[in-house]
């Protein structure tokens, strides 16, 4: 049903949806067996639960209070620690606690985007990062993507033929959702360029940063831009430590700061203080390096078991990435593979028992419709095993029926 067919006036604006998180709904209605490629996240068993509950058994005095919207003085301590310790110097003015990631994608788009302006975004993008922008009336625009990230080379080209340039770039530098890639130091650099020249925003979206198991160090925008007054990053702790936290923050100009708290106010004054406190706790405990230590050898064991189930069920037939970091390879089928149509394809694989995402939730355009994401981080390489061999299954038995015989 469309706003214009309801009884109540709503507002023209369009709230767009996430694809990904309707996913969350429909997986938790299936009876049956599922290997779960599909949401970005941490398995329980890979979650400091301990820690975690000793963080929260030992909150402090005013813990049910309203708190702060700027965040727990304490938890902003240690996020500074934090990101001083990673190499990007910042400052307490700067920083705001958020509610997860997304709150703070929310404020980037609310505070940077009027109706109409055009914001750029990789091609394939994070589903809600892109809906977020929609649903503040941002024209967007996907630009390419490589195994070194967005093609930024190719940005002046399209702001060119789009005959105006962008309010704002909405970039995942690192290991980057969907794909997995990392985007090079020397386009990180050209980037800022771009953005000084156009006077536009950079949203540096950036979860998975800490969660580098191969590969050398790429310094983030952050770290080559400290304190740029056009970059306004994105942070969470729901792949680092927990995604039902819900706690994250972001990085910006102090001036830009103010208004986003202003912004924040509107949505959930004060927020959430239990969760903030348990996370400052765990923060004040060091416990959030040896955990980090801990998960890399296990996502780099994860990737390596899925790519190598990928390339044994299907040889030449797909295109995988190869990240260094992160949750997730981004799957592409050619040959005779090419035609797969991965959201026709999805309710067989759900029945045979594998969830991932189709590749057109990540694009502007619905394009894509060869490619998927699969998250490796969520399952043991025995579960790997068993839902690409599910996967498989799906695909014979799809291509069965276009040739006309029987399922395979
Ligand atoms: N940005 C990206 C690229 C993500 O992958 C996610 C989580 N899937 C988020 C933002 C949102 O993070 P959070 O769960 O902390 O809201």
């Amino acid at each position: 049903m469309t706003a214009a067919q309801l009884e109540m006036p709503l507002a023209r604006r369009a709230l767009v949806g996430s694809v990904i998180d309707a996913s969350t709904a429909l997986l938790a209605e299936q009876q049956h067996d599922i290997v779960r490629f599909a949401m970005g996240a941490p398995s329980e068993d890979l979650m400091p639960l301990e820690g975690l509950d000793e963080a929260f058994a030992r909150a402090r005095h005013g813990r049910y209070d309203y708190g702060e919207s700027e965040g727990d003085p304490r938890l902003r301590e240690e996020i500074l620690r934090l990101s001083n310790a990673a190499g990007v110097p910042t400052a307490p003015d700067r920083l705001l606690v958020t509610t997860g990631g997304m709150q703070g994608l929310d404020l980037a788009f609310k505070l940077c985007v009027d109706p109409g302006d055009l914001v750029i975004v990789e091609a394939p993008t994070y589903t809600n990062g892109n809906a977020t922008a929609l649903s503040y009336g941002a024209e967007v625009l996907g630009a390419p993507t490589d195994e070194h990230g967005l093609v930024v080379e190719e940005l002046p080209g399209l702001v060119e033929r789009a005959g105006r340039t962008p309010k704002a770039i909405y970039t995942i530098p690192n290991f980057q959702n969907p794909t997995g890639v990392t985007m090079s130091l020397e386009r990180k650099r050209a980037l800022v360029e771009l953005a000084e020249r156009w006077g536009c925003v950079i949203i540096e979206d950036d979860p998975y940063g800490m969660l580098r198991f191969g590969g050398s160090e790429i310094a983030s925008l952050a770290e080559i831009a400290p304190g740029h007054p056009l970059v306004f990053q994105v942070r969470t702790f729901s792949k680092i430590i927990a995604p039902g936290l819900r706690v994250g923050w972001i990085d910006v100009d102090p001036a830009v700061r103010e208004l986003a708290i202003n912004a924040k106010q509107a949505m959930d004054t004060c927020t959430g203080v239990p969760a903030q406190n348990a996370v400052a706790n765990f923060l004040e405990d060091g416990l959030l390096e040896p955990h980090l230590e801990r998960l890399k050898p296990i996502y780099r064991e994860r990737k390596e078991a899925m790519r190598r189930e990928l390339a044994s069920a299907f040889g030449d037939r797909v295109r995988v990435t190869d990240p260094d970091g992160g949750f997730f390879l981004w799957t592409t089928f050619t040959g005779d593979l090419a035609g797969i149509d991965t959201e026709d394809l999805f309710a067989g694989a759900l029945a045979e028992g594998v969830a991932y995402i189709p590749g057109p939730a990540f694009t502007v355009d619905g394009s894509m419709r060869d490619a998927l994401r699969l998250c490796f981080a969520t399952s043991s390489p025995e579960r790997i095993a068993e839902g690409v061999g599910r996967l498989k299954r799906a695909i014979d038995a799809s291509l069965g029926m276009r040739s006309g015989g029987g399922a395979a």
